[in-house]
């Protein structure tokens, strides 16, 4: 089985560590494309059973001109060709206006959108519900997972999930 899964999430939420995390875990490739490529493949995850190619997605913030717009758009027809979306969060940060406009356009998407809520290393996991809380309802997530990007935690058991989607 083999898919594309693009990671969409503001800026420093931990999308590129994620991806050096499992793309450093199995042989892989890690493209050189210059940041200027407005949508590029990032990572290859490959194990004997399945193929992921990761897709980062950058370009989904509030334009300030024409071509911020086209990079917006650009952007959104990534998300309606690929296989699943992970929408990346940080755990130790509140819901912000960065997040708000991407789920904004997540929901003219029609793909499964997995909320990704990384960085729980840095909270208190008592916490853990009360985060997940304040994203619930902003949109109608394949599953919630929270994963340390730097630690690993529960990565292996996302990569599993993913691959259901394939
Ligand atoms: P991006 O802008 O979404 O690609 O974010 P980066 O991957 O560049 O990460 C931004 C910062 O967050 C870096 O300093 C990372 O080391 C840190 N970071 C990413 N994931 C984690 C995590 O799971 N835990 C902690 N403590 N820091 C993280
Ligand atoms: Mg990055």
């Amino acid at each position: 089985r083999s898919g594309f899964v693009a990671i969409v999430g503001r800026p420093n939420v931990g999308k590129s560590t994620f991806m050096n995390y499992v793309i450093g875990q199995k042989i892989a490739i890690m493209s050189n494309v210059p940041q200027t490529t407005r949508n590029k493949i990032r990572g290859i995850y490959t194990t004997d059973e399945e193929q992921i190619i990761f897709i980062d997605t950058p370009g989904i913030h509030k334009a300030h001109n024409k071509l911020g717009d086209y990079m917006v758009q650009s952007s959104l027809s990534t998300l309606n060709e690929v296989d699943a979306i992970m929408f990346m969060v940080a755990a130790n940060e509140e819901r912000g206006a960065g997040d708000n406009f991407i789920i904004e356009h997540l929901k003219q998407v029609n793909k499964p959108v997995y909320l990704i809520i990384n960085k729980i290393d840095l909270i208190n996991p008592n916490k853990m519900l009360e985060i997940m809380d304040t994203y619930k309802d902003a949109l109608d997530w394949k599953e919630v997972v929270p994963i340390s990007a730097t630690q690993g935690n529960n990565v292996s058991e996302l990569m599993d999930t993913l691959s259901k989607q394939l």
